[in-house]
């Protein structure tokens, strides 16, 4: 067994540890930039609550709060301006996984007064982006401790994946999650379920990454239905925030597949939640994927304590779990239910069938044909 792993990052976890701010302020510098979305970090207080932190140590901020789901370059540009306007020399990303994704974008405009270079691959980052501390408001897309960044570009989701981009901290307070409605919980839960599930079952995925998948799908078996049922579990809150920030530092790692790839044209030209998108599709992708990875398709039906000792009954027994837990968080069973239009789908087949790096991590080879064969399936419902 060969693997080469980086894990970086400081991470701070506990109720009531957005204060953890004041500890880390010697960081910020004089001036920093708070990143957010345009409504719920301000309805639930979390940003005021953030602002009176930094008043206590005195370090003076300038809010951006224009991030919308699925941050437009536009948007991140313009944020990148404000940062270098006003000679900010941090950044504080407060809201979900759009708001640290367009924060990250933000450190790379202010450090290079550019990205489109970066999100098409014409250029590689070479020096680290100023100070970032990301602080999660959903519990799904560990990008608090992520390598990467998904920005739209021209309709097509982009990502940069740089250690260079990497908050240098965290800071995970379940008490920020309590304000989730049961809609964002449930899309933003089974993002961390695909990223637990596309991370192990990546060609990139090594011993360590492993260990953080399993352990966040237990998690997230036990106490998403249960976040998803009611506003007021502060334990399966807490714990659906640990189960992403590990399935985080587990796709930091591994990478996640052809799910995410094939999620994100849903998502950009229907409005599909990004964990929507992909809880569509996993259930197809991974049947495609079985013959490839049945032994750790059968390792989760063992943990999750429904093993029959049958390693090929057991690896298909997990698609039939799989669909089951998405009855207890009433997820749609197909994509005609959701009016995607069947034309789409080979546009689709066409961008995602481009993408090298999902080709490189797939654990099946994925052609044009197979990947239209996987939305052909989601679309009609057939397992
Ligand atoms: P999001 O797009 O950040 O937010 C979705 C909605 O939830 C927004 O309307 C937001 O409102 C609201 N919201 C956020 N926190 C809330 C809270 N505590 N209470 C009530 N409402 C709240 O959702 P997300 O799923 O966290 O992030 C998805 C994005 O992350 C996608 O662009 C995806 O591609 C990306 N992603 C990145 C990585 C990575 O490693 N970098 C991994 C997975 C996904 P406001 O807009 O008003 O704040
Ligand atoms: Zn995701």
């Amino acid at each position: 067994m060969n693997f080469t792993t980086f894990l970086q990052g400081n991470i701070f976890f506990g109720k009531g540890y957005l204060s953890k701010i004041i500890e880390i302020s010697k960081h910020l510098g004089k001036i920093t930039l708070i990143v957010t979305g345009k409504k719920s970090t301000k309805e639930s207080g979390a940003l005021s609550n953030l602002i009176d932190y930094l008043k206590d140590v005195g370090v003076n901020f300038v809010v951006f709060d224009k991030v919308e789901p699925n941050p437009d370059v536009n948007i991140v540009e313009e944020g990148g301006k404000v940062f270098l306007e006003n000679s900010c020399e941090s950044i504080i990303a407060i809201g979900g996984g759009s708001s640290i994704d367009a924060a990250k974008g933000i450190g790379v405009y202010a450090s290079y007064k550019e990205i489109i270079p970066f999100l098409l691959g014409e250029k590689a980052l070479d020096k680290k982006i100023p100070p970032l501390i990301a602080i999660p408001t959903t519990s799904g897309t560990g990008s608090e401790v992520t390598k990467y960044t998904i920005i739209t570009y021209k309709e097509r989701k982009l990502a940069i994946a740089s250690p260079l981009i990497t908050p240098n901290f965290a800071i995970l307070d379940p008490d920020l999650t309590l304000s989730m409605t049961q809609n964002i919980v449930r899309d933003t839960g089974v993002d961390a379920l695909s990223h637990a599930l596309e991370g192990l079952f990546s060609l990139g995925a090594n011993p360590i990454s492993d260990l953080f998948g399993y352990e966040a799908i237990k998690i997230i078996y036990k106490y998403l239905p249960r976040s998803f049922a009611k506003k007021d579990d502060y334990e399966a809150r807490e714990s659906m925030h640990l189960a992403s920030l590990f399935a985080g530092i587990q796709i930091s790692q591994s990478g996640t597949g052809i799910v995410h790839g094939m999620g994100y044209p849903l998502t950009v030209k229907y409005g599909f939640p990004h964990g929507f998108s992909n809880g569509v599709l996993m259930p197809y992708v991974f049947k495609f994927e079985l013959p490839a990875q049945y032994e750790k398709m059968s390792i989760i039906t063992n943990i999750l304590g429904f093993g029959t000792g049958n390693l090929y009954e057991d690896a298909e027994k997990f698609i039939e779990i799989l669909l089951d837990f998405y009855k207890i968080l009433g997820f749609p069973k197909n994509l005609k239910e959701l009016k995607v239009k069947e034309e789409d789908l080979e546009i689709f087949a066409e961008e995602v069938s481009k993408n090298e790096r999902l080709k490189r991590i797939s654990p099946r080879i994925t052609t044009y044909e197979d990947i239209l064969f996987i939305y052909k399936n989601a679309y009609f419902g057939v397992l």
